[in-house]
């Protein structure tokens, strides 16, 4: 049966028949990222009554304004690997090393889950829940371009580069996993590199071309998907922050906001790397931690790449916008702190001046930091909150939360009007994790 076709069963369906209050909006988005907007589209299409809230300004005033928008389909490994573990060791002595963990007693437990999450098979079974979730998405994607959502989405593929013959012998090895997993791609030595992206450094050794990996730009992505919410009914309200929730048994029975009490009758926490400071009030473990990146903006000049470039070694993503020439990257573990590290910053100017000589003097346009949401196992949370009958958690989607909005919503949308989940969803399940001595 398809979503539309259930919505005269959504008061029945229900679960929460709270007599105090009617039940309204049917759903309340908390969020207004990629995540949150693509959830209220999701859901408004399927023919529910939603009001998305969003604390800031404007739609995206989180990490989704500035990532930089890959749709990777081909590389679908957890944040979590033993390798991820062995360079964060190496990398964590170094003030300008693209990962950084402040070592504090509130990060350890995530830690500790994280090593734990990289065990072999726990990382190929991650490894295909991402590239399943990412197959939807990627599709969604494209879905979305094509009902005339502007998101800036090109399916141009992506190209690897690397600088050592060491990592790209490593490269082509992964390449080789991913073409067995489906994942077509080219290698190609430095002269077929510089004849697909000539402006590239002569110094590069050598790229893999994934031609199934696409991108879109983030903030027209949250912008327009917002906007296209907006055209089916969702009601977004800017400036309005959440506050409190009081429960009543097993259900959320008013949402305080900055601008007044709420009664929904479903709640969707979309909150990202802020999502544990909701969710702690009403004791519903969401273990995130923020990590930081950075994105750099040069001015668009002549000889820019016209497809997205990942800076293998450097960890650099290196993506052209309508307005930008976007280099974004970095991981620090540093609690819910923006503030900008001027030596991280500089490492991405230097690995986009070292791969891109053109770029050397372009003017900066902005300089950016953003908090991504960040399991310990590197997947998302999407599902029921234990033990609530209307509050739904979708978040902590780190590296890939704008690749996995779309799948995300559309998960979302069939769990509120009860429909059997397209994929499954005990991989990804919010109460996976308990809190250690029992604390939220
Ligand atoms: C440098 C960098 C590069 C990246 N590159 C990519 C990429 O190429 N592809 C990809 O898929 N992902 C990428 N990411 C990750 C991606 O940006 C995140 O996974 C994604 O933005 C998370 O979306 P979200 O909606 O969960 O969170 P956010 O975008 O952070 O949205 C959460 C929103 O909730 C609001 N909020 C918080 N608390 C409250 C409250 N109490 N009341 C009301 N509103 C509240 C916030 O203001 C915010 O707008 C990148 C991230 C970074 C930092």
């Amino acid at each position: 049966m398809a979503l539309r076709d259930l919505l005269s069963l959504t008061h029945e369906t229900r679960r929460c028949a709270l007599p105090t209050h009617p039940r309204t909006p049917d759903v309340l988005v908390i969020g207004g990222g990629a995540i949150g907007v693509a959830t209220a589209y999701e859901l408004a299409s399927a023919g529910a009554s939603v009001t998305l809230l969003e604390r800031g300004d404007t739609l995206a005033s989180g990490c989704s304004y500035g990532n930089t928008g890959l749709i990777r389909t081909s590389h679908t490994s957890p944040l979590a690997t033993p390798a991820a573990v062995r360079q964060a060791l190496r990398w964590s002595l170094s003030k300008s090393s693209p990962f950084y963990v402040h070592p504090r007693p509130a990060v350890l437990p995530w830690l500790l889950r994280f090593v734990a999450a990289t065990h072999g098979k726990r990382v190929a079974a991650a490894t295909e829940t991402l590239r399943a979730l990412s197959m939807t998405g990627l599709r969604l994607h494209a879905e979305y371009a094509r009902a005339g959502i502007d998101t800036g989405f090109h399916a141009h593929g992506i190209l690897d580069v690397y600088a050592t013959e060491h990592a790209f012998h490593q490269g082509i090895a992964e390449g080789q996993h991913h073409a067995a997993a489906g994942q077509r791609n080219q290698v190609l030595n430095a002269d077929e590199l510089r004849q697909t992206a000539p402006a590239l450094s002569r110094d590069l050794v050598g790229g893999i071309y994934y031609p199934g990996d696409a991108n879109c730009d983030p903030l027209r992505f949250v912008t327009n998907v917002g906007a296209a919410a907006q055209q089916r009914g969702v009601v977004v309200q800017t400036r309005t922050e959440v506050l409190r929730f009081e429960r009543t048994g097993s259900c959320i029975a008013t949402v305080q906001t900055s601008q007044g009490d709420l009664h929904p009758g479903n709640v969707i926490l979309a909150a990202g790397a802020w999502t544990p400071r909701l969710s702690r009030q009403i004791g519903v473990f969401v273990p995130l931690e923020a990590a930081k990146g950075y994105h750099v903006d040069l001015q668009r000049s002549a000889g820019d790449p016209e497809l997205p470039i990942s800076i293998r070694e450097a960890r650099v993503i290196a993506t052209p916008l309508d307005a930008a020439l976007r280099f974004g990257g970095t991981l620090e573990l540093d609690g819910l702190d923006l503030r900008i590290n001027p030596a991280r910053v500089e490492a991405i100017k230097l690995a986009a001046y070292r791969t891109f000589e053109h770029t050397r003097n372009t003017p900066i346009t902005e300089i950016w930091s953003g908090l991504r949401p960040c399991t310990p196992d590197g997947l998302p949370m999407i599902g029921w909150a234990a033990g609530f009958d209307n509050l739904i958690v979708a978040t902590g989607h780190g590296m890939s939360g704008l690749q996995l909005a779309p799948v995300t919503g559309r998960l979302v949308a069939e769990l509120v009007f009860h429909q059997a989940p397209s994929h499954d969803l005990q991989p990804v399940r919010p109460d996976r994790f308990t809190p250690f001595l029992g604390r939220v």
